[in-house]
């Protein structure tokens, strides 16, 4: 499988290298009209993967101008067909799911053990909205005495999607597939350091049938393309994955056009074991929810809560465990462990290391740099005996890095787990049913797991509370954010009208 991957990867980078990773407006591939570009590198080893385009406010109003023309013809297209479209793009993603994945894999550090599986759930993302565009129209009925009310659900218009570094091309599908089910056409800014998949994700669809201008990508840094992108007066609603403080600021920026914003932001998630867990499969689940992905993972849980009684085993079981993962070349289905996704995060990630040690946590296991290794890779870090108020407990480290809680009461593990100010997630552990409950009310947090690592499933919502975001995806809740919903309302006979003027 190695051999293989390699293989696919040296025969698709030559063309990539020498194409550029260019924007995809009205369905037609161009660089930017400043014929700017940058550099993207690989964190596996640093060698150049291809140019970019560098695009800003006027690539954006193209786009934003195209993605306006197409709107209407595909708000108004048969749902028969548009379902097609979009059963037809998740089979392209199907069909190319080795090369995205080595794409993927070799634009990010992300493991390909975990980007095969990534590819394939976009093609699902695809599958599972295709088979909800007929009802996505779908609204509520509300009769009174004279009036019959009822409401119908239309796409709120072109929107914008910009998204971060971590499985972008996953996140990717999961915003769009929503947008085009709903009739909206898109405007899509990814991640410039991961810009790769997303120029290939557009021209699958076009391949599959998508009519020009309703799916654009334009690429740039967030500053220019995606700040214009957020004030363009075409675009109606930003749906957006990244950093808290971007998130911010995208409302600010979005502000005068009156954007309607979803944003997917970060995460300091725990997972609250009890002594009365099925210990082993809380400690697979906390290792899998935290060093899998690289931990550059919004869900990840960050913080094992632990009960004090049975700390002391548990924890030489996660050191164990934490000094085995596999860190490697990311195109080896053996690695576990990949490079971080560039030289910055590297850093960022490699400082928490140094700022546990001041906090007063202990070192467990990990923190620098693997020796004899070229690309942006870390060691996988444990500390314990960490309080809640530390750096390391409190902050978004986004790597592959635990920080290890004791605690002794119910009560106490609430107040640790809640006292950060991000709550996208939480990791439940016990066999008492009725603490799990009352545990997964008293957490602040979008998403409660009782007994689970996350599984996703489409139809529920996914979404933060505090820091941690606004608004919520999946099923009927994207919908929710995609459409406008206008109430209808029909007399049934001849009611009172109040009277002015009369004679
Ligand atoms: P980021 O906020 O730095 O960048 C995300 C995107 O925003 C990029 O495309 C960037 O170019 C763009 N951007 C930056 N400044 C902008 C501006 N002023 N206006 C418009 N766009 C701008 O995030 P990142 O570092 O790429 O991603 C990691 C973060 O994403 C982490 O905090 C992680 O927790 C979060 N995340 C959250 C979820 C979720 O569902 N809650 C999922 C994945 C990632």
């Amino acid at each position: 499988m190695y051999k293989k991957n390699k293989k696919i990867l040296k025969a698709a980078l030559p063309k990539i290298q020498a194409a550029g990773v260019q924007n995809i407006i009205n369905g037609i591939s161009l660089d930017a009209q400043s014929g700017e570009t940058f550099k993207n590198m690989s964190p596996v080893d640093g060698e150049f993967i291809s140019n970019v385009a560098k695009s800003d406010a006027a690539d954006i109003d193209a786009a934003a101008k195209a993605s306006a023309a197409a709107f209407k013809a595909w708000r108004d297209l048969p749902y028969k067909e548009k379902r097609d479209i979009m059963y037809a793009i998740a089979a392209e993603i199907e069909a190319n799911a080795d090369l995205i994945a080595v794409l993927e894999s070799y634009d990010t550090g992300q493991p390909i053990r975990f980007m095969k599986k990534a590819a394939i759930r976009g093609a699902a993302n695809f599958r599972y909205f295709a088979d909800k565009v007929i009802d996505a129209r779908n609204g509520l009925s509300t009769p009174d005495t004279n009036h019959l009310n009822f409401t119908v659900r239309q796409a709120i218009g072109p929107v914008g999607v910009i998204t971060p570094w971590n499985t972008p091309f996953m996140l990717t599908t999961w915003k769009i597939a929503p947008a085009l089910a709903s009739g909206c056409t898109v405007v899509h800014k990814p991640a410039e350091l991961s810009p790769v998949t997303a120029t290939f994700l557009c021209q699958l669809a076009h391949k599959a049938g998508l009519p020009k201008g309703v799916w654009n990508v334009v690429h740039g840094f967030g500053h220019s393309a995606g700040k214009a992108l957020t004030e363009h007066p075409a675009i109606k609603a930003i749906a957006f994955i990244g950093e808290t403080k971007t998130g911010s600021m995208i409302m600010q920026q979005g502000a005068p056009t009156l954007k309607r914003v979803h944003l997917e932001l970060g995460g300091q998630n725990p997972s609250i074991v009890f002594a009365d867990a099925d210990l082993d499969r809380a400690l697979d689940s906390t290792i899998f929810m935290k060093y899998s992905l690289n931990g550059e993972r919004c869900t990840s849980n960050s913080r094992l809560l632990i009960e004090k009684s049975v700390y002391k085993d548990f924890v030489a079981k996660l050191v164990a465990r934490v000094k085995n993962l596999k860190v490697g070349n990311p195109l080896d289905p053996a690695t576990e462990i990949g490079p971080m996704i560039g030289k910055v995060h590297q850093e960022k990630v490699l400082s928490y290391g140094k700022i546990g040690v001041e906090d007063g946590a202990t070192l467990l296991v990990g923190s620098g740099k693997p020796k004899g290794k070229k690309g942006c890779y870390v060691n996988p870090t444990l500390f314990g005996d960490a309080t809640k108020n530390m750096r390391i407990s409190q902050e978004e480290v986004f790597g592959p890095f635990l920080t290890v809680i004791p605690f002794e009461t119910e009560e106490e593990a609430v107040e640790i787990a809640n006292s950060v100010n991000y709550g996208l997630t939480a990791y439940i552990w016990t066999k008492d049913s009725a603490k799990g409950h009352r545990m997964a009310l008293n957490v602040e947090s979008g998403m409660v797991w009782i007994n689970s690592q996350n599984v996703r499933h489409l139809p529920a919502p996914f979404g933060g509370v505090k820091n941690s975001g606004i608004g919520r995806d999946g099923g009927e809740y994207s919908f929710e954010f995609y459409m406008e919903t206008k109430n209808i309302s029909v007399a049934l006979g001849d009611h009172p009208i109040p009277v002015l003027g009369g004679m």
